[in-house]
């Protein structure tokens, strides 16, 4: 078999949808698995919405995805132009083919394509007036997620517009063909658009390529397709809520494939090796935001702590997002990475996305945290906090250099010799230490905040709960 020619065509509209990342992923896990080639091209006929912004949010898109093109803009190749408004003495050519065999003509202005059949005049209700149409012989599409697809085209349709730009069937079919493709693996909304296409591949005298329509993607709540005003619905939004990429990557494949087990978190290279054609499921796919968000923890967990410290590093501190939460990040940055450094070991597989770092870690970068008051509430609600935090400071005192084990051991010590459980002493502390009841696991906290700040944070607080005594 030849080899595998795969494209994605997107026409740069200002927005990187995930449909199209989706379409754009799925030929080039069929490329990468077959050994072929992954072609980018621009489908930029609408001049006017084209503008070089529109471009660049197609390619950093898809370069943060990891899907690297073959041939294309800025990567060249023996095809191109690969930007359609570069490719019109091609179009030409094409036509004057089609013209060749008496496929064309001219009428109101527009250049039509003319289909092969018997014609008969109809009367169109909706346009009100009569129309030709056309018994064309129905085009059988085998397509590789559909199925057999009939469908016979009625009405000769336009090559160049009236205006005198080529219009997208011929476009899109001129340059598949001379691109070579062998597969177009596209959205289910262009498979209305496909019967025209075979027609024009026939008419040049070319055997149309495979086709494999995929499934929609639909809202989270299953009403409808989503749309760019849905949230979650674009690359972009992903890049700056500084989701983990390859996340997003494994969770868009499974949007419409799957490895036919139920594993859902899978390496790249696996999934390359699993990835066919076969494998895409015809049902409307739905999108899940939740499974994302879980799909981003697991891939945050799992990063290895230097990409991590970094990733945090360019957020919190060079994006500044830290001073949302009220730090002032240049009294610490002077020095302290190495403090920096530990806290985000800490909270690596606590914390569920970047985004959420600000919040989970700000106390750690200041002394004056808030106090959530829910969980105030709730911990000092129960038995004596009061009398706890004093009894668990003293015994925090007496152990001179904090690590895990000896804070563990002194405390467990300490609910031996009062009675009292563990909980009583853990909460209150965290609350003490860090203003919340939630966070990362309780003595590595204390160990990274170190031993003058646990103690100092707790006195602050011991005074916070108790009336102020009267003088004298
Ligand atoms: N430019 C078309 C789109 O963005 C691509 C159609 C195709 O893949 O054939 O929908």
């Amino acid at each position: 078999m030849s080899e595998v020619r795969v494209r994605f065509a997107p026409s740069p509209t200002g927005f990187f949808h995930i449909g199209g990342a989706r379409t754009a992923l799925f030929n080039w896990l069929y490329a990468r698995h077959t050994g072929g080639k992954f072609i980018l091209r621009i489908e930029d006929t609408d001049r006017e919405r084209n503008t070089k912004e529109a471009l660049r949010v197609i390619l950093e898109g898809l370069r943060w995805l990891g899907l690297d093109w073959d041939e294309g803009p800025e990567a060249g190749g023996e095809h191109g132009p690969y930007f359609q408004s570069e490719r019109s003495s091609i179009y030409l050519d094409y036509l004057g083919k089609l013209k060749d065999k008496n496929r064309v003509y001219e009428k109101d202005g527009a250049v039509y394509f003319r289909l092969e059949g018997e014609r008969y005049v109809e009367f169109d209700s909706y346009k009100k007036c009569e129309v030709e149409k056309v018994r064309a012989a129905p085009q059988v599409i085998e397509d590789r997620v559909r199925g057999r697809v009939e469908r016979a085209e009625d009405r000769d349709f336009v090559l160049f517009r009236r205006n005198g730009q080529p219009g997208f069937h011929f476009v899109n079919v001129v340059d598949d063909l001379t691109m070579g493709i062998t597969h177009v693996i596209r959205g289910e909304d262009h498979l209305s658009n496909t019967s025209k296409h075979c027609e024009l591949f026939q008419a040049l005298g070319a055997e149309p390529p495979v086709f494999a329509h995929i499934p929609l993607i639909l809202k989270s709540n299953g009403s409808g397709k989503m749309s760019k005003r849905d949230s979650g619905s674009l690359v972009e939004e992903y890049q700056r809520r500084r989701f983990v990429p390859e996340a997003v990557r494994n969770y868009l494949c499974l949007l419409g494939w799957s490895p036919k087990d139920d594993r859902e978190k899978m390496d790249l290279e696996e999934i390359i090796e699993l990835f066919d054609l076969s494998g895409i499921n015809s049902n409307n796919a739905r999108f899940d935001e939740k499974k994302l968000s879980f799909m981003n923890a697991a891939y945050l967990r799992e990063m290895p702590r230097e990409r991590f410290g970094r990733e945090a590093w360019d957020y919190l501190v060079k994006a500044e997002a830290l001073k949302q939460e009220g730090v002032d990040v240049s009294q610490w940055t002077q020095g302290d990475r190495r403090y920096f450094e530990g806290v985000m070991k800490l909270c690596q597989e606590k914390v569920r996305s970047i985004e959420d770092l600000p919040r989970f870690v700000a106390y750690f970068f200041t002394e004056d945290y808030p106090v959530d008051p829910k969980a105030s509430e709730k911990v000092l609600k129960k038995g004596s906090p009061g009398a706890r935090l004093r009894e668990v400071r003293a015994a925090l005192e007496e152990v001179p250099a904090f690590t895990e084990e000896k804070l563990e051991e002194r405390v467990k010590a300490l609910t031996e010799a009062t009675g009292c459980g563990a909980g009583d002493y853990i909460h209150p502390t965290r609350l003490a230490v860090s203003g919340t009841n939630v966070g990362p696991s309780f003595y590595g906290m204390l160990c990274v905040l170190g031993k003058a700040r646990v103690l100092a944070r707790i006195d602050r607080f011991l005074q916070s709960m108790e009336p102020v005594p009267a003088a004298g």
